[in-house]
């Protein structure tokens, strides 16, 4: 597995796809290899009640891995109504930290949008009437994302996060006006992301966190290597952390506690140290 020189930053890798087959038979030795490199907690994404379902077996197993229980707009159109009771049963597990993935897709256009915004819709609402924080997949479909986002928001407060964030500059900050988190993933290291990666400097140092998104879109400059995994979120950081203008501890320090504010069954920073900013 390809890692850096340690270092002495610490991560979490918010969004992290440990339960695709990709990595089936060596969890164990992906999630070690993350440690390793610095990484202290990862949350495990469902995208279906069967992926769920993994990522919270795995949550069970592994001390500082959580899962995030939730169907993919991708997947809505294979899911049923029992599933999503399931789903909901999931919430009561202490090692359930979130809601997702959820969101809505029109490039792959896999499910219809009517059902994709149903589900959306279902999660928002849980997570309103739970308090659980939910984790948004867009692809192609910001206006109809944002126009849902608001419409919950005048029913209340929004707990959630923009994973693996894409949009430009008006997106996010319309999304940080909905009390939205911004994630980045592998793809703000791309060379040609130059747009991106002006997005990550002008995110709140409390609104940022990171994510590998694992087992896609390893970063640069580990793009042709496959799986990506969570121990590649180092390259991730740094980039963000030149961009902002800070060292790697300070981007590792920020997001972590960004994480653990949003979500909150993470428990503290293990470090138990605070930023200064
Ligand atoms: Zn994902």
């Amino acid at each position: 597995m390809t890692t850096r020189t340690p270092t002495a930053a610490r991560f979490i890798d918010t969004h992290a796809h440990l339960e695709s087959e990709q990595f089936d038979g060596r969890q164990n030795l992906v999630i070690q290899t993350a440690l390793d490199a610095g990484v202290q907690k990862i949350i495990a994404i469902g995208c279906t009640w069967g992926s769920s379902q993994k990522s919270l077996y795995l949550a069970k197993q592994h001390e500082n891995v959580f899962a995030a229980v939730g169907i993919h707009p991708n997947y809505c159109s294979t899911a049923t109504d029992h599933d999503w009771e399931r789903i909901l049963a999931m919430l009561e597990h202490p090692k359930v930290v979130a809601l997702g993935e959820t969101g809505l897709d029109r490039y792959w256009d896999y499910a219809p949008f009517e059902l994709q915004q149903k589900y959306f819709d279902r999660h928002l609402r849980t997570s309103q009437k739970t308090g659980l924080p939910f984790i948004v997949h867009m692809r192609q479909c910001e206006q109809e994302i944002l126009e849902m986002l608001q419409k919950a928001r005048q029913r209340g407060p929004l707990r959630g996060v923009m994973h693996s964030f894409t949009g430009d500059s008006v997106t996010a900050s319309n999304c940080l006006d909905l009390g939205m988190y911004i994630s980045f993933a592998g793809m703000v290291t791309f060379k040609k992301n130059d747009a991106l990666r002006e997005v990550a400097a002008m995110i709140p140092a409390n609104r940022i966190l990171l994510e590998t998104d694992c087992p896609y879109l390893s970063p640069h400059p580990y793009r042709s290597k496959r799986p990506n995994h969570p121990a590649m979120i180092v390259h991730t950081a740094q980039c963000v952390a030149d961009v902002r203008g800070v060292s790697l501890e300070e981007i590792g320090i920020q997001s972590t506690q960004n994480a653990c504010d949003l979500f909150k069954r993470l428990g503290g920073n293990d470090d138990n140290t605070k930023s200064g900013a």
